[in-house]
This record gives C-alpha cells, structure tokens and sequence, in this order.
C-alpha cells in the first residue's frame, strides 16, 4: 500500500462446517493508500486524505475526506484561476489517493503534478459516479450537516463528494456513518498558500532533509494528543483571513500564557486523552476491539477534568469549546461495567467482558472453570440416587462421558439410561443429566467466546450511537490542546501577542526567525531586527548584504511572523501590528525540480509568473535574488523590472521584501516612490568579516563574496587569484586580466 497498491481482502463468507460443497468467498473490502485505516499503517499526528477531483464546465470541484477521523470538506474552483488553485488545495491537503473523473484523468498536467510533486496515487474513477443526478442522493444519505451551507450553484461540490462516496462504498463495503459532517468551503475563508510557499517557507518539513525538526511545526507543535497534533498542521497550512477570529484565538491563548497554573495542568489532562477521533471512527468501521472501546471511555473520562479546568478561562472561544465536551456519563459507565480494565486484543476470543456484566458470561465461565467439580458432584449424586457403589463418571474421545458399571451391579442402573459400551468387566452408560452437563461444559466455551462478542457488538452500537457528539468533543479537544501549545511555545520562548487587524500595516519591533534563534549555537545570541511596512513609502525594501548576512533569515522570519499571526499563534518579537496579508508568495532559493525536466532558471521563472499574476495589493512577497540564474545583465534588467512592477500601485503595488547582490538596484530608492534600501551590516577587519546581522537603512557598498567563499574554505590560491580578478574588473578593464587561466 505504501507503494501505491491496491489491496483486496477476501475471505469466506459462511461457515466452512455448515456450508454445502464450495465454501462461498467475497471481497470485504479494497485496501487503498488513501482508505487505510490501521493504527499500524497510519502516522498519529498527521492526517491521511483521499481526494477526489472532477471537472466542471467552468473549473472543478475536489472534496477531501480522512475516513480516519471522518473529517470530510468540499470545494469548488472556478475563474481565470481555477487550475492554480486546485492545485493550491491538492498541496496542502497532500492527499495519498485521488480519484479522478475522465476530464481530470486525461488531464496530463493534473496527474503529474499529484503523482510527482505530491506522491499521490490517481485512480481514474470514470465519469459515471460524478454525475450530478448520481451524486446527490448519495451525498443527501450520507451527510448529517453540512448541505445547507453549500450555495445552489456549487454543484461541483456534491458531484466530487458523490464521486468519494461511490469509490468509498465500492472499496470499503462497510458502514461510513462517522463521516456524516460535511464542510462546504469557499476561497476567501482562509490565506491561500501555494505549495512553493508552504515548502520553502519549511512550515512542516524542511526543504532538504523533508523532516519535522527545523521547521516552523517543530517549534510550534508542543500539543500532547494525536488530535491536536494533526489539527496544528492544519492551522498552520491555512491561516485565517478574518482579524475577529484570528483575535478569538489570540484572547485563548493569552488566558492560558498567563494563567500558568491552569496552563500546566491543562498540559498535564490533554496528555491522557486517547485519540477520540479515530478510536471512534474504527468502531463505526468495525475494525475496533474491546482496547479501542475501553480506550475511547478512557479518554473521555478525562473531559470533566479539562473542563473544570477551564472553566475560569474568560475567552469566548474556550467557553464555547468546553461547552462541546461531552463526557458521556452514560456510554462511560455502560462501557466501564462491560469491560475489563486492560481487555485482551483480539474480540474472538472472549476473556474482556467484565465479571458482573452478564448471568450468562459468568455462568458459562463458571461451567469452564467448574467442569471437573461438576462432574464429581454428579457421580456422587448418582452413586446415591441409585445405590450403585461401583461407579464412575470417565471420558474417552470416542464416546464423549459415560458412567461405568460393574458388571456385577448393572441390575441396579435405572431404566432410561442409555448403554453405549460393553468392556470385559463392566458396561458404559449415559443419563439424560450427563448428557445434559456434557454438552453444557463442551460447547460453554464455545458459547462464551460467541456470546462475549455478541455483547462486544450491542456495545459497539450503542457507542455508535454517540458518534456526533464524540466527533465533536474531539474537535473541541484537539482545539484547545492546539491554543495550549500556542500558549506553551509563546510563554517559553517569550513571544508577544501582536495586534492583527485589517490595517495595511506591517510593523515588527524586534522581530526574530523563529527557527533560527533555536538553532543558533550555544553562546550566539539571535540578534532580532525591526520591519516597519505599509503600502505607502515603505512598500517594498531593497535589502542588500554580504552573502551569509542574514538576508534570507531576515526575511522569512517577517513571512512567518505574519503567517503566525494569522494562525492565531504569539509571535517572537517585543511588539507587533500586523494588517492581515491574503497571500504570502516567496521565491526563495533553487528548487531545483529537475524531475519536471526544467532547468534552475525556468523554475525561478516559473514562479516569478505565478506570482506576478497572482498576488494582490494585499500580499505579502518575499523575493530572494530574482534573476541570479542567467547573465548579469539579463538578471539585474530582470530583477528590476519585476521590483518596478511589484512597487507600481497602478500594477500591483504588494509589500515586497527584495533581497539581491545587484547593488546597482539601489538607485531605485528615490526614483520609484515606495521603494526603500536596507542592508545587513557587517564589518571588514583586514581581510575577516564580522556578520553584525543588523539591518540598517540603505544599500550595502559590497558583496564580500570572496570573504564568504574564504570562510567556506576555498583553497588560498583560487581566493588570491579571485582577488586580482576583483580588482582587475572594478579598475574597468572589463576583461578578465592575462596571467591566469582563461575562460572562454
Ligand atoms: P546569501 O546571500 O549567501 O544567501 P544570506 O544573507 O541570505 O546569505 P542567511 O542564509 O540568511 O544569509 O544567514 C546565514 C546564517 O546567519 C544563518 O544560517 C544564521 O545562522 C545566521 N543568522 C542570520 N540572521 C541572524 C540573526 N539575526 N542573528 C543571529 N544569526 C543570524
């Protein structure tokens, strides 16, 4: 499955003893990679998402759905656009299946970008389950809410969820009645991020090594349930839009950055609460046993406690929450008497259902455990009632239990006892009450195994029964362990709540990267740095520096400083005010994606066009060292074309950070109103460089290349040389010095 596989799972549908000739078999279910439901299978903190993708006359529709958690949502995509954001949407769900109706399967472009770019594996689903007529009733069955939020005209949406629907009942055969909550959303309601963005930005993974720790997750992620875990990620790949519920958020987790006590014995109730989400969607799928069971009554035992301890709390947003908490005394208890505290994995073999539960598990349990006692107890009985002295009740294979009769006192054994054996010295018999108590001691295990799962079932169902309220507990759960970890991370590493409003204004004091100042070598401070932006004269900054400054770093620690206001999260600076961004865009570094078979430039180029065409007045850009994949000149004509057309109100007029090492760009301050230089200190002393890290108003003189490749280890004499070279070409002689080694 891993691997992109199918897995069908078959197995015999009647008893092997009871059924005539061939044993039927079937197919109970089609194992895919994006309908895996083991625990073993599935990584905790992340979700595991199916998509499925259909075109439309003007667009497309995709619906996204975690049969894990049972969390399911919809959209539809249409305008001039549409493409960049569907594939937006695929980027940052990263679904591990797709299925795709024919429009969308022939489209080369689409399945390329799932299977190269996002590892996902496309089923072409065919054309007829999209259909619209075929789609709704599926759709109006399976979802308990969610269908009066979809506008009219957003019929992309039900024929996409249809489409999953039908895939989802062909491959899995069972009872999907925990994904009954569909989410109809549309764009506007969250800050759009593409998949460049999201990557170069290393919001959940790093660039290089793909891994969770130095990313902007590894710093943030301090939640202590499986819920929380996957929702953060989720929070973080979709920051809000609207400053009212971006400050809901905010007001929760200052409650909890200064209240410590509460903050800690939250952290310390969150850690015991199992993962609700999916425990109950695998016993809705029938894949739970008597652990998941008492699993789930476990955790949600714990929910008094949280919400006793929130219940001092004055955000809106965490009374609300609390209020969705339900404990279920009831399902508790029923489950807390039916079950033994540590129940055994596997529900075929009896053994979980608590002693006191059920008369006939304790009867039969006690005929197992008593069997031999049973069997004395009845010799003796009988050894009175009829007087016969040489007697006793024995077992072989053949016959099963008999009673044994001397031969010299068979005229003593009653008349309605059957004969079943003659040996040399004596006869074998069988009563009606042997009868009876064999049959009771050889099939009470039998019975007890079947019946135990039997009431494992009733319990099952009546869990079930609960699955919205469940559901919803989950949600509130994995929410406040998400504002706990904001709250965390904000108190320990000293971050401020900033003031996020509808403003055009993006002014950090003391701003630092906050990945970065974790990383730094012990002994080496991170030396924070101020922005001040807005969309009049300081719309865009030219940010000059030596190579190895701090340019980059300066400039994704505002792109994340903005991305985590937005989430809701305090930021790492002394003060902040930050005017909501619609879009962050970076073009960052060589993302070499050699795999599409584009070179480094047209990749660079690729992205400068998206962005270009896509940003608003409202984005914020981040542009490190647009150009410096071609000629000098080619490059720097360019870089300033591309800053002038950023800057230009009439065109795009977007805040723009804007590093190079064309220092001639500098001119621009002056001539292009909006447009300020900056650059990162630092310090010749002889031939070492100091790095200050502060950036300071105005463009830097030099590049100190040569200073950075010294400090790289680049052999001495190569560094000489590239020293004669420098001189030779600033003295204007314009052509490489003789002497050395040509290059043509
Ligand atoms: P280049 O032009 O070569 O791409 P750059 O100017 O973009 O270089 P960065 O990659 O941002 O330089 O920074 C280089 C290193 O300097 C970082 O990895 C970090 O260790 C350190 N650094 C950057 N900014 C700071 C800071 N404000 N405080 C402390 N250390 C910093």
């Amino acid at each position: 499955i891993a691997k992109g596989y199918k897995v069908a799972i078959c197995e015999q549908m009647e008893d092997p003893a009871l059924a005539k000739g061939l044993v039927d078999r079937d197919i109970i279910r089609i194992v895919t990679p994006g309908t895996v439901i083991d625990a073993s299978m599935l990584e905790e903190g992340k979700n595991n998402f199916i998509a499925a993708v259909c075109r439309t006359g003007s667009g497309a529709g995709a619906c996204f759905c975690d049969i894990s958690t049972g969390e399911v949502s919809a959209t539809a995509f249409s305008g001039r656009d549409w493409q960049e954001h569907l594939f937006n949407e695929l980027g940052r769900f990263a679904p591990r299946e797709a299925v795709l109706d024919t429009a969308a399967w022939e489209d080369v472009e689409l399945r390329e970008f799932l299977r190269l770019r996002l590892d996902c594996r496309c089923e072409n689903g065919g054309e007829a389950r999209f259909r619209y007529e075929a789609a709704l009733p599926l759709v109006q069955k399976q979802f308990r809410t969610g269908l009066d939020s979809l506008p009219p005209e957003e019929q992309a949406c039900v024929q996409c969820a249809g489409g999953l629907l039908s895939y989802l009942y062909e491959t899995q055969k069972t009872d999907l009645s925990h994904i009954a909550a569909l989410t109809c959303y549309t764009a506007g309601q969250f800050m759009e991020l593409d998949l460049n963005a999201r990557q170069t930005l290393e919001l959940t993974e790093t660039l290089r090594g793909k891994e969770k720790k130095g990313s902007l997750l590894w710093v943030l992620d301090k939640t202590r349930t499986a819920m929380g875990r996957r929702l953060i990620r989720g929070w973080m790949e979709r920051p809000l839009l609207s400053p009212v519920q971006i400050n809901r958020r905010q007001q929760a987790v200052s409650d909890l950055v200064e209240d410590i006590i509460t903050r800690e014995e939250v952290v310390l109730c969150l850690k015991e609460i199992t993962d609700l989400e999916r425990l109950i969607g695998r016993v809705v799928y029938g894949t739970a046993g008597g652990r998941d069971l008492a699993a789930l009554s476990a955790g949600l035992g714990r929910l008094p406690r949280l919400r006793e301890l929130l219940e001092g709390c004055p955000s809106a947003l965490i009374q609300s929450l609390r209020r969705e908490m339900d404990d279920l005394p009831q399902l508790r208890a029923l489950l807390s008497s039916a079950l033994v505290d540590e129940p055994p994995f596997s529900v075929r073999e009896g053994k979980f259902i608590r002693p006191g539960y059920s008369e006939e598990v304790d009867r039969l349990r006690n005929v197992i455990d008593h069997g031999a006692e049973m069997l004395a107890d009845l010799e003796t009985r009988t050894k009175e009632q009829t007087g016969i002295k040489n007697m006793k009740v024995s077992y072989n294979k053949v016959f099963g239990y008999y009673i044994e009769v001397a031969k010299s006192q068979t005229g003593l054994v009653p008349p309605d006892w059957a004969r079943k054996q003659t040996t040399v010295n004596a006869e074998r018999y069988i009563s009606q009450e042997l009868k009876d108590l064999e049959h009771t001691i050889l099939s009470a295990q039998d019975k007890v195994v079947a019946l135990e799962y039997q009431l494992f079932c009733q319990l099952k169902e009546q869990t079930c029964a609960h699955v919205a309220q469940i559901q919803k507990a989950a949600a509130a759960v994995a929410q406040v362990d998400v504002l706990t970890s904001f709250a965390v991370v904000a108190a320990v590493n000293g971050y401020c709540m900033p003031q996020v409003d509808g403003s055009d204004s993006l002014s950090i004091s003391e701003g630092r990267h906050p990945v970065v100042e974790k990383v730094l070598p012990a002994g080496t401070p991170f030396v924070p740095n101020d922005t001040h932006m807005d969309s009049g004269e300081d719309l865009c900054a030219i940010i000059t520096g030596p190579n190895m400054a701090g340019k980059s770093t300066y400039m994704r620690q505002v792109a994340l400083i903005v991305l985590m206001a937005q989430m809701g999260s305090f930021v790492p600076a002394r003060s902040a005010r930050i005017g909501v961004v619609d879009r962050v865009f970076t073009r960052i570094g060589a993302s070499d994606d050699l795999s599409s078979g584009q070179s480094t430039f047209m990749v660079e180029m690729n992205e400068v066009a998206g962005l270009l065409k896509n940003a608003t007045a409202r984005s914020l850009l981040i542009l490190d060292e647009i150009g410096r994949g071609t000629s000098t000149y080619d490059g720097m004509a360019i870089a300033r074309a591309v800053l002038e057309y950023c800057a230009d109100r009439k065109r795009l007029g977007a805040k723009t950070l804007f590093a190079t090492h064309y220092h001639e760009l500098t001119a621009l301050e002056g001539e292009i109103p909006g447009v300020k230089n900056y650059n990162i200190a630092a310090k010749k002393r002889g031939n070492d460089l100091i790095f200050l890290r502060k950036i300071v108003r105005g463009g830097a003189d030099q590049s100190y290349g040569i200073e950075v490749a010294k400090l790289a280890g680049v052999p001495d004499r190569v560094i000489r040389r590239a020293r004669t070279i420098l001189e030779e070409l600033e003295s204007g002689s314009g052509v490489l010095p003789a002497g050395g080694p040509s290059y043509t």
